[in-house]
């Protein structure tokens, strides 16, 4: 059977070239970079190789780049690193969880969080981090691109207001990186958080800009890599894989793939939109168009479940992924959506199609044939349609 997955926010697969790069590492030049010898010279070198890369990706000095495991860690370590009891801290509520869960404990150890909500739209409207902000406001921390909708967020307008408070300024642009282009000096953030596996790298490792001089403090301690700033052995594939992903979406930026990538994503969204009691979360602010990320789109279908929905695609060999997460057994619908103000029946009853930049019309062609079959399928049979579940 034919398979099309249509979850790149998840994760992406490896590009043949970033596994082309990575190989030598394993074997071959698999000195530890911090060694004196030629084999740790080696390591050492590609290290400092990728380094640059990262740093001309971020716009900034190749010192000012911290090698780690991925989003979580970096979006942790400006959290963890940065507060302390007494301080306030303003993020918004629909962070990815390792922005989320790290603030909720951040307010049990006594700082004060504000959780920012979006417009219905899903945009954070930097007038509401405006407010929000107090004298003793340390550190706003908001999303370059929401993982569930796409929506890309006002980063520039919001490092305006956070300078303008004397407030540290962290973007997890974990979904953004690789997709938009990055300028961390435009954006006025002292931290930025990017993840290789979402723009087909590796998983577990990413980096974090750390502006000079910002006294964020390691999660890890132990030996004295990144410059004390991130404990830990590097790990010298990762990083080359991440350096050669950052460089084939530097590459692709450049020649046209994400307008084609924009165009998939659109015919294929006005295709579903075809289907009665369907509608895009995140498309609309009024009757403007929301700025997105090119690859996502999230739709919601009345009168069926998501999860159900997921299930019957994937059966039929096509991979997405539901509006809502399954926390302890129990299915939640999604907080994103929650806080744009759906309902709870139709944040469950929302999906997210997020296309590979690889993608090809036949992919899309083959979606738009399996979704209606199986809406009409599901609606057909479903406890929602009849009325029978809430
Ligand atoms: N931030 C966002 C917006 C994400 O989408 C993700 C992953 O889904 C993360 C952070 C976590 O990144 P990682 O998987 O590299 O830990």
């Amino acid at each position: 059977m034919k398979r099309v997955y249509m979850d790149a926010n998840a994760t992406t697969p490896l590009l043949p070239e970033v596994m082309d790069a990575m190989r030598p590492y394993w074997m071959e030049h698999f000195g530890n970079a911090s060694s004196i010898h030629l084999d740790g010279q080696q390591a050492h070198a590609a290290v400092d190789r990728s380094r640059a890369t990262l740093a001309e990706f971020f716009n900034c000095h190749d010192a000012e780049v911290v090698f780690n495991s991925g989003g979580t860690e970096g979006d942790n370590t400006a959290i963890f690193g940065l507060l302390r009891p007494g301080d306030h801290f303003v993020t918004t509520s629909i962070e990815h969880s390792a922005v989320l869960r790290a603030a909720d404990l951040m307010a049990q150890r006594g700082v004060e969080v504000t959780f920012v909500a979006p417009r219905p739209s899903g945009l954070i409207d930097p007038a509401d981090i405006q407010r929000a902000l107090r004298p003793e406001t340390r550190l706003v921390s908001v999303m370059l691109a929401n993982n569930e909708t796409g929506v890309l967020q006002p980063v520039e307008d919001i490092g305006k207001i956070a300078k303008a408070a004397g407030a540290f300024f962290h973007i997890d642009a974990v979904q953004g990186a690789g997709k938009v282009p990055l300028d961390v000096r435009r954006f006025g953030c002292h931290l930025c958080s990017v993840s290789a596996h979402k723009m087909h790298g590796p998983k577990g490792v990413g980096a974090t800009f750390v502006r000079r001089g910002t006294p964020v403090e390691s999660l890890l301690v132990g030996g004295s890599h990144e410059r004390r700033r991130r404990a830990g052995t590097e790990n010298v594939p990762g990083i080359v894989g991440l350096a050669k992903a950052v460089e084939l979406a530097v590459r692709s930026l450049a020649d046209g793939t994400f307008d084609r990538l924009a165009a998939l994503r659109d015919r294929l969204e006005v295709g579903i939109l075809e289907l009665s009691g369907t509608g895009v979360n995140g498309g609309w602010d009024g009757d403007r168009p929301v700025p997105r990320v090119a690859n996502t789109t999230n739709i919601w279908f009345d009168h069926l479940e998501g999860e159900a929905l997921v299930i019957a695609l994937d059966l039929k060999g096509v991979a997405v992924s539901g509006g809502s997460a399954c926390h302890s057994g129990a299915t939640e619908p999604s907080h994103v959506l929650m806080a744009m103000g759906l309902n709870k029946t139709r944040a469950r009853a929302s999906l997210r199609f997020s296309l590979l930049k690889t993608a090809t019309e036949a992919d899309v062609d083959y979606v738009l044939k399996v979704v209606p079959e199986a809406v009409e399928h599901l609606r057909a049979i479903s406890p929602v349609a009849a009325g029978t579940l809430g």
